[in-house]
């Protein structure tokens, strides 16, 4: 006999169908027991009438079973509404243990918030089997699955860059892998795919997508993690409008086929220069939503290319941005005037993605490093490839990166973003499951990796 899920368990009546699954509860009412056993798909109510009683005798909540039973119409009076499979219950016939469990560290038939997060996530693989963080993951793989097929049907093509890379500035720290091979030489992880992708324009890809694990060494808040994923895009030949239009539809046709009870504020999305939207609302993600319920997307323009800071200057997005201003000399003479071509989406206040026109002239990208103080060894040693790459044929080209799990957050209505991801980390970046990161290296591997620890009080 296969197996019947137990959302399928409602086609089956009269029928002997087997169940596999979690105990979630046992209610036994001297005469009669009730099992509620869950799985991917749900729940369902078994019956143990008093001949079968036996069989749930010494079961516990969290154990795995496998019941044989009879699907039975409920009575009228005993159908519960609140639940998928509320019209029938099971008669259970035999019951096998498959494995037993421990009394778990806590329930899961709540929605977890009444649980110490350092408790969660030491045992996150209880934690996401209650139903809040199965229903966030299963959701996320619907919307991953979404936009992957909209973007196929646009004719891009998902690329897989490296995770083992140079560093690409992004604005935080990197994550760095020291090379076994290379003594004192080290890989930088990824803060985002930037410089892949636009050599995948100068390759000729024309239009890319990547679900990207990004990693950025900052300090974790609540919609952050160390290493997360974005939605991240590069195309040639479009203009920043027929970008915007992209992304536009991309959200539209999302909130339309996920997300049909949500109401959208306004389309087309708003189009807000920075500086208006620093002037109006003191924030370069404004929160537009007039009922709380609304989705207010909007796309922040016209950024300037340069934010002041102690020693000089830093870029607003990243150096790969084009400026407005197109000759390096005046670029280099007035940073503080000179605007971007910038765009970031703003939905509800949170920017949910930015990204950029980028600057596929060599000339320019230099000037803009120069601005931001590298020298021109530096330049060369830092970003030499991506010079070269230009002097062959780069197309025109731009770009946007979404981060994922804040989009998620918001559609969720999760105000932590450790609810939306399988295996996050704690605010001071431990795993705490996994017991990351760890210091039980064998001495070998330190001394194949040519890394020496040296404690603060020796040196
Ligand atoms: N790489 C940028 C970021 O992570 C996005 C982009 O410019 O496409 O913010």
């Amino acid at each position: 006999m296969h197996r019947t899920l137990t959302i399928e368990s409602t086609e089956k009546v009269g029928q002997k169908i087997r169940l596999s699954g979690w105990v979630n509860t046992i209610r036994s009412h001297g005469k009669i027991a009730f099992l509620d056993l869950r799985d991917r798909a749900g729940m369902v109510q078994v019956v143990f009438p008093p001949n079968s009683l036996g069989m749930v005798e010494d079961l516990k909540s969290e154990w795995v079973v496998e019941i044989v039973g009879e699907v039975k119409k409920r009575p009228e009076n005993m159908i519960n509404d609140e639940i998928p499979t509320g019209t029938i219950e099971v008669a259970a016939e035999s019951v096998e243990v498959l494995s037993e469990s421990k009394t778990p560290p806590f329930d899961v038939d709540t929605d977890g918030k009444e649980v110490s997060e350092e408790l969660r996530m030491k045992y996150r693989y209880i934690d996401m089997r209650r139903d809040r963080i199965q229903r966030n993951l299963r959701k996320r793989h619907e919307i991953a699955h979404f936009f992957r097929n909209f973007l196929t049907d646009e004719g891009f093509v998902e690329v897989e860059t490296p995770i083992l890379t140079k560093s690409t500035p992004e604005g935080a720290r990197d994550f760095l892998v020291p090379s076994r091979k290379q003594a004192g030489h080290f890989y930088a992880l990824p803060q985002s795919p930037q410089q892949y992708k636009q050599l995948l324009m100068v390759g000729g890809i024309e239009k890319y997508f990547q679900f990207a694990r990004c990693f950025r060494d900052e300090d974790i808040r609540a919609d952050r993690q160390a290493e997360f994923t974005q939605l991240d895009m590069e195309v040639s030949f479009m203009s920043r409008d027929e970008i915007l239009e992209l992304v536009e539809k991309m959200y539209i046709s999302i909130i339309k086929n996920l997300f049909p009870e949500k109401r959208i504020k306004e389309v087309p999305f708003p189009r807000i220069p920075y500086k208006e939207a620093i002037k109006k609302y003191n924030s370069d993600r404004p929160d537009l939503r007039e009922e709380s319920d609304e989705l207010a997307f909007a796309f922040v323009v016209d950024f300037p290319m340069f934010e002041k800071v102690d020693n000089g200057w830093r870029s607003e997005h990243h150096p790969f941005t084009m400026p407005v201003e197109d000759d390096p000399e005046k670029i280099k003479k007035n940073p503080g005037d000179v605007l971007a071509h910038q765009y970031d989406l703003v939905l509800n206040g949170n920017e949910i993605g930015g990204g950029s026109i980028r600057s596929h002239r060599p000339e320019i990208l230099e000037a803009v490093f120069e601005v931001l103080g590298h020298n021109k060894k530096e330049i060369r040693e830092k970003f030499g490839h991506l010079l070269d790459a230009f002097e062959y044929g780069a197309p025109p080209h731009g770009g946007i990166a979404f981060g994922f799990e804040r989009f998620l957050m918001v559609m969720f209505g999760e105000e932590n973003i450790r609810e939306v991801m399988a295996f996050p980390k704690t605010g001071d970046g431990r795993g705490l499951m996994m017991g990351t990161p760890s210091a039980d290296l064998v001495k070998d591997q330190l001394d194949e990796l040519h890394i020496k620890i040296i404690n603060k009080n020796e040196k």
